[in-house]
This record gives C-alpha cells, sequence and structure tokens, in this order.
C-alpha cells in the first residue's frame, strides 16, 4: 500500500496570503503546504481523502490519473471546494465515482453543490459524476478489496469521519477523539494526526494534544498533518520524538 500526503497544511495553506513571517517566507519546499488531503494506492483501487481547493495543482504534481474513490471527512471548505476538479477523473474512468462520508455529511454536499446532484444534465455534461455512499459508525466499508475502519473524531462538536485501514490511521481534523475510536486504533503502526500549532486550539489538536494522543496509540510512526504556519519543517523535526515527524506535501508511506 502506498500512501501519498497532497496536502499538510492547514485551511489558509502555508504560505499564508499577506504574511510576511519566517516559514511563510521560507525556501524550504517542506515549509509549502497545501491544504491537507491524501492518495492511497493498493493494487488496483485508487483513493482520495477528501478534495481540497489545490486538488487540481495536487493531482497534477503527483501525477494523479486516476481515483476509484473518495471518502470526505467532513465538509469544511478545505476539504471540499475541490470537489469540481473529480469531473477529469470521471472522464479518465469513463464512469461516476462513489463518495463515502457519514449522512450528514453527504447531505451538506448535495446542499451545497446541488447543480452536481440535480439531476438536471447528464452525467458527464461538465460537471462531476459522484455516487454518495453512506458510513456508518460502526459498520466498516469496502472499497475494492481494502476494508475502512470509521473511525468518529470530534472537531469542537462536529463529527469527523477518520478510519483505520490495516496498520494505518487518518485522524485529520479533531480535538477529541472518543474512547470506542481509541479502542479500534489499538495496534495501528502508522497513522497520521491533526496538530495545528502549538498554542491550543477551540477545534483543532494542539501539538502537545497530538503528541499525548500519539503516546496512548503508541504507533511505530505518526505523522503530523494540518500545520499551519506557526511550524518550520526543520524546527519542528528536532523538537519531536523519534517515533514522530512533521509530514510534508508529496510525502510517501510505504506500507
Ligand atoms: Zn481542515
Ligand atoms: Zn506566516
Ligand atoms: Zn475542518
Amino acid at each position: 500500500m502506498r500512501i501519498t500526503v497532497l496536502g499538510s497544511g492547514t485551511s489558509t495553506g502555508v504560505p499564508v496570503i499577506g504574511c510576511s513571517c519566517e516559514v511563510c517566507r521560507s525556501e524550504n519546499p517542506k515549509n509549502k503546504r497545501t491544504r491537507s488531503s491524501i492518495y492511497i494506492v493498493e493494487d488496483e483501487t485508487h483513493i482520495l481523502v477528501d478534495t481540497t481547493p489545490d486538488l487540481r495543482f495536487q493531482a497534477l504534481r503527483e501525477r494523479i490519473t486516476r481515483i476509484d474513490a473518495v471518502i470526505y471527512t467532513h465538509t469544511h471548505a478545505d476539504h471540499l471546494h475541490g470537489i469540481d476538479e473529480l469531473r477529469i477523473f470521471n472522464f479518465l474512468k469513463m464512469g461516476p465515482i462513489p463518495i463515502y462520508s457519514y449522512r450528514e455529511h453527504l447531505e451538506e454536499i448535495k446542499r451545497r453543490f446541488s447543480y452536481i446532484f440535480d439531476g438536471k444534465s447528464a452525467p458527464g455534461g461538465g460537471k462531476p459524476w459522484l455516487i454518495p455512499e453512506e458510513v456508518k459508525e460502526n459498520e466498516p466499508f469496502k472499497i475494492g478489496r481494502l476494508v475502512f475502519i470509521p473511525l468518529t473524531l470530534y472537531h469542537g462538536n462536529m463529527r469527523v469521519l477518520g478510519f483505520r485501514l490495516k496498520d494505518f490511521a487518518y485522524l485529520t481534523d479533531c480535538n477529541r477523539i472518543p474512547d470506542e475510536s481509541m479502542e479500534k486504533l489499538r495496534g495501528v503502526r502508522v497513522l497520521i494526526i491533526d496538530a495545528l500549532r502549538y498554542s491550543p486550539h477551540p477545534t483543532h489538536f494542539s501539538l502537545s494534544e497530538a503528541i499525548e494522543i500519539i503516546n496512548v496509540i503508541s504507533p511505530e510512526k505518526a505523522y503530523l498533518t494540518h500545520m499551519s504556519h506557526d511550524f518550520d519543517h526543520e524546527k519542528l523535526k528536532n523538537e519531536l520524538p523519534d517515533n514522530v515527524e512533521p509530514s510534508y506535501d508529496g510525502m510517501v508511506i510505504e506500507l
């Protein structure tokens, strides 16, 4: 299984428009963070997690030519508003793309992007062709031969869809992980987790909160994502425990 970090940045991306801080001015490519997303490839199955406003750029950069399904963690703009870019993957696949999420997120996607689902023009006629597939909290779901275990996370009051896939887990946009989800994370070897900045935030884990969770789960390796311009990649890397690293755009994890 191959996991590519398409984006590792918070909702603004890094650099932040108009900001002249050291990280935003840095020439280190690892300090350039597009909005958070990953791409998973296993055998013949190609899965995108979230469609960020940077999706077109991310897909070109990583030479992605196939998406068999999309998993939506939630519907904040930084995870959803690249949805129209899926159109080209319908052309490439010559068929519809299923989109998986919790019911409230699918409802919100249909409301916000009603033109995609209004049935007024034939599929393929200038808009994405997407098939909503509801994920239920305690029911693993299958895409191709891959079995995903849904993990409910809380992002303030919002229920976010995290997941476990074999020994890997993806936990973005959260500041609380309920006990039932922690239970399902037992034995995970590699995980990617939200760590927004040094100071606390009402809906995201801060760095120290993320490290506390990592210590409980105790994976072989944990990577941080959804990072703001608070973090300089090299400086942060030196501050972290041995099994924790900041992720970066284009990073590949082979499992
Ligand atoms: Zn986000
Ligand atoms: Zn900045
Ligand atoms: Zn969010």
